[in-house]
């Protein structure tokens, strides 16, 4: 789950991280009310989940009550990327003598955790790692031994961060790594890191992204839930207790397996398809979750053809036949599904949609992933050329 700027830094806070004093603010008046307890100038700063909000224009100081009004209106109502500002935080301005990038993400390949550090922060870190990968210091951590100050220190002295600003940012990188853990968190990512004409080091910025599979200890994750902007897809599968991602394409997608689903996304590309979705129904999924995963698919407008990929283990052929029995008595599905069942009890579910009188207009069984791939891709791919889009 990704965080908005104020709920990572509000997050930030948690774990000893200072953060300027500041406040979040749906209309203008209530950013002049925050403005004036942040005390001037204050920054105010669009709350939108993507980048570049600077260029955009969605963040301005301001001296007085006056700008902040006119900034607030301006900025409230903004379209960023397809992203409308529905708030603005609003905090103490802070003057800056140089700008600094760091993370911390998580290396699988590596097995371990990863300190991204750069001398060259506040541009976007890929513009950086693409002109100069050099300028970004990369230092892997053992999540047994965690991060001292002393390895802090060093990879910020091999970052060529500022000698003053040395002591300051190892400082803070040990309290983002703290976050970063016992936050549970998928990336802690600070651009820009500032270096204050004071000698202070202090984060302007924050961008946190919390690791739903630690949920279940965190329960001061609800009020972020609650802000959650997914799309309407994403809700009902959420809804639903279904592992779903959206895409753009035309063959909607179901599997049980990640690692399944995954690779039907692949065959469905090296067929000349592209995926509308990523949709695990997980193991031991039954008649329910294939009817409400067919229902979610069913929702997306783009979908033109419905590729069900099961390799039934511990989730059994039987069940999964009843639930798509199941779904066609209770949705009008949009497109035809191709379905490759295989695995546990597949003939006994073979079986049962055979005998289910379901014309192949509305359902072909395929023995094999690369000849139902092919068969879900010529209806997508067909239908898409007919409507002439
Ligand atoms: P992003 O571009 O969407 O990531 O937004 P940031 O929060 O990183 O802000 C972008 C830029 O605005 C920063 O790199 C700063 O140059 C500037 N900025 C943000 N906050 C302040 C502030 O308090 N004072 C000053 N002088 N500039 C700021
Ligand atoms: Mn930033």
């Amino acid at each position: 789950m990704d965080l908005f700027e104020y709920q990572g830094k509000q997050y930030f806070a948690r774990y000893d991280i200072p953060v300027s004093p500041g406040g979040v603010a749906y209309t203008v008046d209530e950013a002049v009310t925050v403005a004036a307890s942040a005390g001037y100038p204050v920054v105010i700063k669009a709350q939108v989940q993507v980048g570049g909000r600077g260029k955009a224009g969605g963040i301005k100081l301001a001296e007085n009550a006056d700008e902040v009004r006119l900034h607030a209106t301006n900025i409230i109502g903004m379209d960023i990327k397809g992203h409308v500002v529905k708030r603005v935080w609003v905090e103490h301005a802070s003057d800056i003598a140089e700008e600094y990038y760091a993370s911390f993400t998580l290396d699988r390949a590596a097995k371990k955790h990863l300190l991204m550090l750069s001398a060259q922060g506040g541009v976007e870190i890929e513009v950086v790692a693409e002109s100069n990968p050099e300028a970004i210091v990369l230092h892997h951590i053992d999540p047994v031994d965690g991060l001292t100050l002393d390895q802090a220190r060093a990879v910020a002295t091999e970052a060529k961060i500022n000698p003053i600003a040395i002591e300051g940012a190892a400082d803070m990188l040990v309290k983002l790594y703290g976050c970063f853990t016992r936050g549970d968190c998928d990336l802690a990512e600070i651009n820009p890191l500032i270096l204050r004409p004071d000698g202070g080091v202090h984060a302007l910025d924050a961008k946190v992204s919390l690791d739903n599979n630690a949920a279940f200890r965190h329960p001061e994750w609800d009020e972020y839930r609650a802000t959650e902007e997914l799309d309407d897809r994403e809700q009902l599968a959420r809804s639903h207790d279904l592992q779903y991602i959206g895409l753009d394409g035309t063959v909607g997608i179901i599997a049980n397996g990640a690692g399944l689903a995954m690779s039907t996304l692949d065959v469905v590309n090296q067929v000349g398809g592209s995926a509308a979705n990523f949709l695990d129904i997980g193991g031991g999924a039954n008649a329910d979750m294939m009817a409400a995963a067919l229902e979610v698919i069913n929702f997306d407008q783009n979908v033109k053809s419905i590729f069900i990929n099961i390799f039934g283990g511990i989730t059994r052929g039987e069940e999964v036949a009843k639930g798509i029995v199941e779904a066609l008595g209770r949705v009008d599905l949009r497109a035809p599904i191709v379905i490759r069942l295989d695995g546990t009890n597949a003939e006994l579910g073979r079986e049962i949609l055979a005998n289910a009188g379901i014309p192949e207009s509305t359902l072909i069984s395929m023995p094999t992933m690369l000849e139902a791939a092919r068969a879900a891709v010529a209806i997508a791919n067909a239908s898409t050329t007919e409507n002439g889009n």
